[in-house]
């Protein structure tokens, strides 16, 4: 990546997630101005959509039915409000720290951006809208257990980030996601699974092909459109036939499904069936490893899963919100300017997480690490 001034940056940050394939990938480049010349909105269903639609099927047995929309914002707002609307219940669970998107609902301790800059829960967001959204600590299953069994009658569902990404990656400990599993389905209570990061990252299935677990409802985003703007959210048919017109839900977008979306969708995931994950999985494995190398004198955590990785400023595991709030983040900010300096371009902030791609290679990964050894010696 290139700035204004022409200087060169190897690129960790990947638009926040949505670019595997890096950068202007040839073939996504060429399938989207054929599109470009062909239109670009017809307000009405077109073959790519169609096409894609039976990707995102095939490869997560959990979708039988799915809805185009144009951000992983929009996916998990109309997921929620689908949710509320099938069940009749008010309220929905969320983990402190994880990021839906910027809609109501879910501005209520979030991460990302929202921890960045001290907003949380953001100003503008009704009090009445807030009270049902109710926050439990990521990989507790305990506190899942018990607010879930408190709050059953009213309760939607609860919405989750398998792996969370947006207080930095952390992994579900062995069998959370299991347990959650387990306990919604016991208390009838549906369950989201907020794939946006996740889907087509950690694997072509994401992390429900991963863990073995399966969401009543799943949202995607980020590289379902390879870097144009997308989201989705599909489940069983019996849930999605709540949508209008079918049923009483409703949901629409004048862009959504729009044929250059589509078409840069399809061209990524074609290019990444045929690439595969491995290689790009195997550099995350690299770069962690050589992190965790450089950052051992100064009893640092890495963390991450397959190309999902983030230096944490702390000596301590990261396993919720609550700990990587311990970080220190200011160090990082000075950390990440120090890493500009350098040549490499993160995500500026210890609330997110860092990405691979197909683009990089292992001389992109050695100089990354080269410069992080340089720049870890001055923040602390
Ligand atoms: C990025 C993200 C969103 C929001 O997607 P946008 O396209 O930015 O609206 C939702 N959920 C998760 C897990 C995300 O990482």
């Amino acid at each position: 990546m290139y700035d204004v001034d022409g200087n060169r940056y190897i690129d960790c940050c990947m638009a926040f997630g949505p670019l595997i394939l890096g950068h202007a990938h040839p073939y996504v480049v060429e399938q989207i101005r054929e599109q470009l010349e062909a239109g670009w909105n017809f307000g009405a269903p077109t073959e790519a959509e169609v096409r894609l639609a039976k990707k995102v099927c095939g490869h997560f047995p959990s979708i039988e039915m799915l809805r185009f929309v144009n951000s992983g914002t929009e996916a998990t707002m109309h997921a929620i409000r689908l949710a509320r609307g099938a069940t009749g219940r008010r309220k929905i669970v969320k983990a402190t720290g994880a990021y839906h998107g910027a809609h109501d609902a879910v501005l209520v301790r979030a991460g990302s951006g929202g921890t960045t800059f001290g907003v949380p829960s953001s100003a503008g967001v009704l009090e009445a809208t807030a009270k049902h959204t109710l926050t439990v600590p990521f990989n507790d299953a305990n506190a899942m257990r018990k607010v879930i069994a408190a709050n059953r009658r009213d309760l939607a569902a609860v919405i989750l980030e398998p792996v969370m990404g947006n207080a930095g990656p952390i992994l579900p400990a062995d069998g959370y996601l299991q347990e959650v599993r387990e306990i919604t389905e016991a208390n009838e209570v549906l369950l989201i699974f907020d794939e946006v990061i996740t889907g087509f990252r950690l694997a072509m299935g994401g992390a429900q092909e991963l863990f073995g677990v399966r969401a009543d409802l799943t949202t995607l985003g980020k590289i379902l459109g390879g870097g144009v703007p997308i989201g989705a959210f599909g489940g069983s048919k019996e849930l999605m036939e709540h949508l209008a017109p079918l049923g009483k839900v409703y949901q629409a977008g004048t862009a959504s499904g729009n044929p250059l979306a589509m078409t840069a969708g399809l061209a990524t995931l074609d290019v990444l069936k045929r690439t595969g994950l491995g290689g790009v999985n195997r550099l995350g494995d690299w770069m962690r490893r050589g992190l965790a190398d450089a950052a051992a004198e100064f009893g640092f955590r890495v963390q991450g899963l397959a190309s999902m990785f983030q230096l944490f400023l702390t000596s301590r595991p990261v396993r919720s919100y609550e700990d990587a709030l311990a970080c220190d983040a200011k160090a990082f900010h000075r950390l990440f300017l120090a890493l500009l300096d350098e040549g490499v371009y993160l995500p500026p902030s210890q609330f997110e997480t860092c990405f691979l791609s197909t683009a990089h290679t292992a001389k992109d990964v050695d100089a990354t690490l080269e410069a992080f050894a340089k720049c870890l010696a001055d923040v602390r």
